[in-house]
């Protein structure tokens, strides 16, 4: 069965650049939004006719940033040219403090389902040094006023690596997040980017045996608290998984749409150059194909692994023998082979890439 696909928009705008970040992203300013918006819309008429999708995802930058009336108009967009499922998941990444009550009431009426907030964390020394704008007070009201204003699909990222975070640090945000109403938790690991304040002058970070015992911490305390460990960094309550996320690592098409979107269909990976003015100049964006064979099994077996679910060997019939003779020395520490099925372990994703290369080392079947 064909899955529909989904649609990924970038929107390249921050109120400020956060240190560690090297996502594409500039200065909100109205005019470059309005252009932005127009070519966003430009772009959708040039999707696939009828294009069946089930997903929407505004990603960034701070997409909240844009004006509600802007979101509505590229959903319409979208609708107009695509057949979007009637439960299609539509995402809108928010920073805390543009949560108010006005802008998410026009999220809601503009067809939003799903906020996805940047809280990183609870702790203020740590938003600090994370150089975030927000205080733990405006994240948390952020996240309740949300949830009072109907949105029941909520998700807050939060950030581990610094070595002020401490585990009784790590666990007061874990038990924030929990206490809160949310149904999906990211967490990400801080990694030091060259290009970016951090990689000129970086922070002081954990050592590797903390950061895998806060890793294993929140693992055990957020699958108590009822959150299950979908994907290496990602938890939900049951049936809040990120049905858009999961097409990246399900090889489910995305188009994307933006400066520095990126795009898979048709067995191709697609990137628009990190370039607001020329993404906003062009009648169509400048895509360049950046993998002409994306689906290859060593990359169904990568992405794959990622998940909970791990790999079917029905889905990497090439691969089968080879794959099952390698894994058998890491079952069942890393990995657990069960009804035909490959997966790791908590302890396999906490060293998810050196069990990817006894696996993957010279096994590249089309
Ligand atoms: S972390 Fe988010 S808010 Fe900060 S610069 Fe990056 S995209 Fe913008």
């Amino acid at each position: 069965m064909i899955q529909p696909a989904g649609i990924y928009i970038h929107v390249p705008f921050c109120a400020q650049k956060c240190p560690y970040c090297d996502f594409y992203s500039g200065r909100y300013t109205k005019t470059d939004a309005e252009r932005f918006t127009e070519a966003v819309c430009r772009n959708l008429t040039q999707l696939p006719e009828q294009l069946k999708a089930d997903t929407v995802y505004f990603g960034g930058g701070t997409p909240s940033l844009l004006p509600a009336e802007s979101l509505a108009r590229m959903l319409s967009a979208v609708r107009a040219r695509c057949v979007l499922a009637a439960d299609a998941e539509i995402t809108l990444e928010a920073n805390p403090l543009t949560v108010t009550e006005q802008n998410l009431a026009a999220w809601l009426e503009a067809g939003i389902n799903r906020l996805s907030l940047g809280v990183q964390s609870f702790q203020p020394d740590v938003l600090r040094m994370l150089g975030r704008r927000h205080t733990p007070q405006q994240a948390q009201n952020a996240v309740l006023r949300a949830a009072a204003a109907g949105f029941r699909n909520l998700s807050i990222d939060l950030m581990c690596g610094l070595d002020i975070q401490t585990a009784a640090c790590w666990q007061a945000d874990l038990a924030e997040a929990a206490a809160l109403p949310v149904t999906h938790i990211s967490s990400y690991l801080l990694k030091i980017e060259p290009q970016t304040p951090f990689g000129q002058q970086p922070p002081a970070l954990a050592d590797s045996d903390d950061t895998a015992d806060r890793w294993l911490q929140m693992h055990d305390f957020l699958t108590a608290q009822g959150f299950r460990h979908y994907e290496i960094s990602n938890y939900a309550k049951p049936g809040y998984e990120s049905r858009h996320n999961c097409k990246y690592w399900q090889l489910v098409p995305y188009y994307g749409i933006g400066p520095a979107a990126h795009s898979c269909y048709d067995g191709k990976r697609y990137a628009v150059p990190r370039d607001l003015a020329a993404f906003c100049n062009a009648e169509t964006q400048p895509a360049e194909c950046t993998e002409p064979n994306a689906c290859t099994e060593s990359e169904r077996i990568m992405l794959g692994l990622r998940l909970a679910e791990g790999i079917a060997f029905a889905d990497v019939p090439a691969s089968r023998d080879l794959l099952l003779h390698r894994a058998k020395p890491l079952i069942p520490q890393y990995l657990i082979y069960e009804n035909d099925r490959l997966r790791m372990t908590p302890e396999g994703w906490l060293v998810s890439n050196a069990v990817l290369v006894r696996l993957l080392d010279g096994l590249n079947p089309e």
